[in-house]
């Protein structure tokens, strides 16, 4: 489980390093973002959420049945959306309304 930073996206703002509880992420020499201890993420997802440059993907790793797809979340205040893309390229949309998300 882990996460992948596309560098071309990251504007090198570090809320991902401060966020992150493992101090897993660094800068690179060119100020952009990248996970050193990938090995040791969780999948707690916080430098994503964080990343208004979503420039971070959450990896669905074949262990949790992800098959390799990836995951990106696009964070607004009355909508959060959650795209999968396949290693085939088909992609899922999940959208939900934060304030309506701990309801039961
Ligand atoms: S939060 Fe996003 S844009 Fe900022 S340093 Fe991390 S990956 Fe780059
Ligand atoms: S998902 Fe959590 S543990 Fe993994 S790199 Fe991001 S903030 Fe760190």
């Amino acid at each position: 489980m882990s996460i992948a930073i596309n560098q071309k996206n990251c504007i090198g703002c570090k809320k991902c390093l401060s966020v992150c509880p493992g101090s897993l992420i660094k800068l690179n020499q060119t100020g952009k973002a990248f996970i050193k201890y990938p090995k040791d993420c969780w999948g707690c997802c916080s430098c994503i959420k964080e990343c208004q440059a979503k420039a971070i993907d959450f990896y669905l790793g074949v262990d949790i049945g992800g098959r390799g797809s990836q995951m990106q979340v696009d964070m607004k205040a009355d909508k959060v959306t959650w795209k999968i893309t396949e290693t085939d390229g088909t992609a899922h949309v999940i959208e939900i309304n934060p304030k309506a998300s701990n309801q039961y």
